[in-house]
């Protein structure tokens, strides 16, 4: 297997290069490199330019705005998004709801709304956990009746991201609670947030942010032309979303860059009279990060020529980059931390004086009061997506065959 990249790769990898650093703004590019979450309007900025540019939504299918690129094409455009700090195309419109209307919905559907999430005209949120229905998803309870020409929806999602700021939630809700299996009695619905009945309530979060949400349905009315798909099939639907939420995954551009970053800080953090890059025991530390995101990378390249070979079907292999990848951004944030000390808590007082021979932050100051909140943050990325022990059970089943 011959895991170099050859000549049009390189250029690809260029042409990404210099669309990202040149077209998107340097202050949010910062911003994203110090550990702060871009706000949704800088989202928006930033895909609206994507979407000019027509790299908004290269994995849709052509006829509706995407790439033909190579798995390594899309590869590497990931990548360089995230190695440059970029704010990623909303993965809830780009990779979620996008590609299952192009894919199940109707010339309607795709005509109105595809256009719009493309472009954030219209911000999305995935309403698919529940109380009691996470890891196990089909075990969902939220209910839609029929009622004429419209559903009514009842039930309640939960850890809704960014449903303060969403128009719009695609909803998975059980339309047949008689059916044999869970699975087949369940649609994908999509709904309008501004429909009476909806109310969303925050979940406070231990890095300070307001990330995810509770969102109750109270007799919600939708017009029956939500439907996406056939009525009782959006198991289907949901299947083909979670396998697209998958991609980029492992986000080694994330790790990349937070390591460069790691590298660079640590020269200008004072310890004992040196630097902490003067530490052996720290550049062990960041060493032996390395060397795994250095595998990682690796197997990431492995998986998309098995995929490759594949005609493009999944590699159940990639379960292991979730694991990895998510294992590595956690190890990464707990170095920045390290790296911060004392400073990591957006406590102190910007203006403060500091006494002499203190570490003096002014420079890097944000990228200190970020250590803590994106180490607590952090957590999440082993369990969204996929837990990282439902991957462990997937590579059980599928790739050892137990
Ligand atoms: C920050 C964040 C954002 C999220 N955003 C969204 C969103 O926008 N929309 C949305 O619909 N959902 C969202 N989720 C929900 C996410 O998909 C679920 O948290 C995830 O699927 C796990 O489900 P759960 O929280 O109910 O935990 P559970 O399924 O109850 O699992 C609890 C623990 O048990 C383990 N476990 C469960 N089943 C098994 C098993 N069979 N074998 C071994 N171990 C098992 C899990 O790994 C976990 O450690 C988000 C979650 C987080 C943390």
């Amino acid at each position: 297997m011959d895991l170099r990249y050859t000549a049009e790769e390189v250029a690809f990898r260029e042409e990404m290069r210099t669309f990202f650093r040149e077209k998107i703004p340097a202050d949010i590019r910062r911003k994203g490199a110090e550990g702060h979450h871009a706000t949704p309007e800088e989202m928006i900025q930033c895909q609206r330019i994507m979407n000019q540019h027509g790299l908004a939504t290269p994995n849709w299918p052509v006829e509706w705005g995407g790439k033909d690129w190579s798995p390594m094409q899309r590869y590497i455009y990931t990548e360089e998004i995230l190695a440059h700090d970029v704010p990623a195309p909303l993965p809830f419109n780009v990779h979620m709801v996008g590609p299952v209307i192009a894919f199940f919905g109707t010339e309607a559907q795709k005509k109105h709304f595809l256009p719009r999430i493309a472009n954030i005209d219209d911000w999305w949120c995935q309403g698919f956990s529940e109380p009691g229905a996470g890891s196990d998803l089909a075990n969902l309870k939220t209910r839609a009746v029929r009622d004429g020409d419209h559903y009514i929806i009842n039930g309640q999602k939960t850890w809704t991201t960014l449903a303060q700021v969403a128009d719009w939630c695609f909803v998975l809700a059980r339309t047949n609670p008689e059916a044999a299996k869970p699975q087949q009695g369940i649609s994908f619905i999509l709904v309008d947030m501004k429909s009476p009945g909806i109310t969303v309530r925050p979940i406070q979060l231990v890095d300070g942010g307001h990330e995810v949400n509770e969102v109750f349905f109270d007799d919600v009315r939708v017009p029956v032309e939500n439907l996406v798909g056939e009525e009782n099939r959006g198991w289907d639907c949901a299947k083909f979303l979670l396998a697209n939420e998958r991609s980029g995954i492992a986000r080694v551009g994330t790790s990349k860059a937070r390591l460069r970053r790691i590298r660079e800080l640590a020269r200008t953090v004072q310890l004992n009279g040196g630097t902490m890059w003067d530490s052996e025991q720290f550049r062990h530390k960041v060493a032996a990060v390395e060397i795994e995101l250095k595998a990682l990378e690796m197997t990431q390249l492995r998986v998309i020529a098995n995929e490759r070979a594949r005609g493009g079907m999944p590699d159940p292999a990639s379960s292991i980059l979730k694991i990895k990848g998510s294992e590595i951004q956690q190890r990464t944030s707990e170095l920045t931390l390290e790296l911060a000390g004392p400073f990591a808590l957006p406590f102190r007082d910007p203006e403060e004086e500091l006494p002499e021979g203190t570490n003096d932050f002014t420079l890097g100051f944000g990228w200190a009061d970020a250590a803590a909140p994106t180490y607590f943050n952090n957590r999440k990325v082993t369990i969204y997506g996929g837990s990282n022990e439902i991957q462990r059970n997937i590579i059980a089943k599928l790739v050892l065959g137990f």
